[in-house]
């Protein structure tokens, strides 16, 4: 165990972003009774000896979504729940040891983590299925759960009644990723993103799962206009698949995209 490799921001009383060597975001969330966290990143360090300096009480653990910088560590705990669409053989594989050591970034291997620092076998780790709509009651905070399907099949917002605070994972992120494998076709993002953003409006402040974790209503805003302008420019998919982005790459915001997944 390293308890370097993570770095807690408290958001405000009751709410850390934990980033994982600033390569992805879980977030706990403390209730009165019980404690949520939100994703639980690749696994370099030992999450639970972390999560003992910050919270008492028992934890419930609950990924966006099942890709390997979000549901990888699951094994360091007795169960995680999933977005029950996303408890399949392949995503499993998504979370062997030999493909979270893929995802060690740049950023990662220069702050001296190397593959050795991420173990842990996936078939330790109790997948729990999510259904859309789930409520977690922390005592005194309820967090509810909608999909925002794009990003993967199964991709879920965690809202948080009580404080007006947004989870995101990777369904709303700058620079949106609905290039990777197996995204739904862009035009899918559309209804959920459109939720999103009425929340955000109504006064919800969004967290996502990479960077520093903020993101901006009027980005959001903006992101939905340029899909809307992707799918104008092509009216039909293309038929060689290909990594886009629109208007252009910028870490500050933009659209990925493959032109032949787009309907
Ligand atoms: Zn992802």
């Amino acid at each position: 165990m390293n308890k370097s490799f993570y770095t807690v921001e408290k958001l405000e009383e009751g709410t850390f972003r934990i980033d994982e060597c600033g390569r992805d975001n879980c977030y706990l969330l403390l209730g009165e009774e019980d404690t949520l966290l939100i994703d639980c990143s690749i696994g370099t360090g030992h999450l639970p000896t972390l999560l003992s300096t910050l919270t008492r009480l028992p934890v419930t653990v609950a990924a966006t979504h099942a890709h390997g910088d979000h549901a990888g560590a699951g094994y360091q705990f007795p169960a995680l729940f999933v977005p029950k669409e996303e408890i399949t053989l392949n995503f499993r594989i998504q979370n062997l040891r030999f493909y979270r050591r893929k995802l060690l970034s740049n950023t990662m291997k220069k702050q001296g983590i190397t593959k050795k620092n991420i173990d842990g076998s996936i078939f330790r780790a109790k997948w729990l299925p999510m259904e859309d709509g789930r409520v977690f009651d922390l005592g005194g905070r309820t967090v509810r759960t909608f999909r925002v399907p794009g990003h993967t099949a199964g991709s879920t917002v965690f809202a948080d009644e009580t404080r007006l605070l947004l989870f995101l994972g990777d369904s709303i992120c700058p620079v949106l990723p609905m290039h990777t494998y197996r995204c739904l076709p862009l035009s899918s993002w559309l209804p959920g993103a459109r939720r999103v953003l009425a929340l955000a409006n109504e006064g919800y402040t969004m967290f996502c799962g990479h960077g520093d974790g903020r993101m901006s209503a009027e980005l959001l805003a903006q992101q939905i206009a340029w899909v809307q302008e992707i799918l104008k420019q092509y009216p039909h998919n293309e038929t060689k698949h290909r990594r886009a982005f629109y208007p252009e790459f910028s870490a500050e915001g933009c659209v990925g995209f493959d032109p032949a997944n787009l309907y």
